[in-house]
């Protein structure tokens, strides 16, 4: 069964108070958006309650749910079933008609739980919660429906407002905050299995993002910077549009090769990765820098490395969603947000090429800024080239 109206269940987190109606209007704003390309939807706010209204009859119910489910700030959809004209026997046949559609096997226990925010309708909740219950037994009882009002199998939800909606399946959606409620952020974002699932746990709290990719033409190929936009675009279906910065790191990482000890090149490199991201965020006003790196998972994210690869800049705080995972559980995730098959293709990435056998796994700053030393003069018009020619591209 088709319906055309659906309620949507949304998080109490972070809309108590005045914060509730901005909290609202974002998650209403970003409905219409991702639904607008799909045909003719309303997406109404009535009484605390949101509602989508699909107006053809004729739209992709499938694309439509993989949508709204897609959207951080949405706990669950409900598709209902509408009586407009107010009468117990509406309801009532209504009720039974749902019922009889949306469960073929009818062997299962339910609770009826009605809600009555009209006042003007003449039975209370309770009154309705057993008039309908009874209705719905005589009807279906001898093919195994029954009532547990403790752990009911089925909870039929009934709502009488100026209309009464009928609805008894609640489709999951992600939760978290709609984006945009909370700023904005830069992440780091590379084609591994990490950086994508760091970019959609910041985004999932409400932040925009930007992402930054570092290229290194021609050790790593034109597939590997494809493989990071399709990363980039599936992150989007839930974080909205994607700015991404993708930088010729080549000539940078070349230097470092050429003049600082071989195993500080990933340190070091990464210290200018993170100033690149730094310079981005203040152009475009992003508040945080986002990384995937977890504690031990490679020797430039030991503790004295993170340390050593923050200390590159100050103004800006780096946020690392995936510190404490360990790998397998951030692989759930990529599973989960259809990111893994992508992060698995076997493409070069800028850091693998110029890694050294023996990399430090306790770098000290002091050593550290001493070989950085050897690049003054050399790469900051490198550095300079890189920023000017940052290529954009806009993933959605
Ligand atoms: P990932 O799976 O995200 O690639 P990783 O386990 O390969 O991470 P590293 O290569 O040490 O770990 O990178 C740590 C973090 O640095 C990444 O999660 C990402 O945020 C950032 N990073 C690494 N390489 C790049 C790159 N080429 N472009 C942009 N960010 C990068
Ligand atoms: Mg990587």
């Amino acid at each position: 069964m088709k319906y055309n109206v659906f309620i949507i269940k949304y998080a109490e987190i972070g809309t108590k108070g005045k914060n509730r109606y901005v909290f609202e209007d974002i998650l209403c704003k970003r409905m219409r958006q991702r639904l607008k390309p799909l045909g003719s939807f309303a997406v109404k706010k009535e009484y605390g309650r949101i509602y989508v209204i699909a107006h053809d009859d004729e739209y992709d119910y499938d694309e439509m749910m993989s949508r709204l489910t897609k959207i951080f700030g949405i706990t669950g959809v409900c598709p209902v079933k509408v009586v407009k004209d107010l009468t117990y026997e509406n309801i009532s046949s209504a009720l039974i008609e749902y019922v009889d559609n949306e469960y073929d096997n009818k062997d299962f226990s339910f609770k009826m739980h009605v809600r009555r925010n009209n006042k003007e309708f003449p039975m209370n909740s309770m009154e309705m919660d057993a008039s309908l219950g009874g209705d719905l037994l005589d009807k279906f009882e001898a093919e195994g429906l029954h009532v547990d009002v403790h752990k009911p199998e089925v909870k039929i939800e009934v709502e009488i407002r100026e209309k009464a909606y009928i609805y008894s399946k609640i489709i999951p959606g992600p939760g978290g905050l709609p984006v945009g409620t909370n700023g904005k952020a830069i992440s780091l974002l590379s084609g591994g299995i990490d950086s994508p699932v760091a970019t959609y746990m910041i985004a999932k709290r409400g932040v925009e993002m930007e992402a930054v990719y570092f290229n290194a033409p021609p050790y790593t190929s034109e597939r590997a910077k494809d493989k990071v936009k399709k990363l980039g675009t599936i992150v989007s279906q839930f974080a909205g549009p994607i700015k991404l910065n993708i930088i010729n790191f080549t000539d940078i990482q070349l230097a470092i090769y050429d003049n600082c000890p071989h195993d500080e090149l990933t340190i070091i490199m990464k210290r200018f990765m993170f100033r690149v991201a730094e310079d981005i965020a203040k152009r475009d006003d992003c508040q945080c820098i986002v990384t995937g790196e977890s504690i031990g998972q490679v020797s430039s994210q030991t503790t004295h490395s993170l340390g050593v690869i923050n200390d590159a800049i100050s103004d800006i705080p780096v946020f690392r969603p995936l510190i404490g995972m360990d790998k397998q559980e951030i692989i759930e995730v990529s599973k989960a947000i259809d990111t893994y098959e992508t992060s698995i293709l076997p493409y070069e990435d800028c850091c693998t090429i110029f890694v050294a056998k023996h990399p430090v796994t306790r770098p000290k700053l002091e050593q550290i800024l001493k070989s950085e030393e050897k690049l003054k003069g050399i790469i900051e018009p490198l550095y300079e080239k890189a920023m000017n020619e940052i290529e954009t591209v806009y993933l959605k």
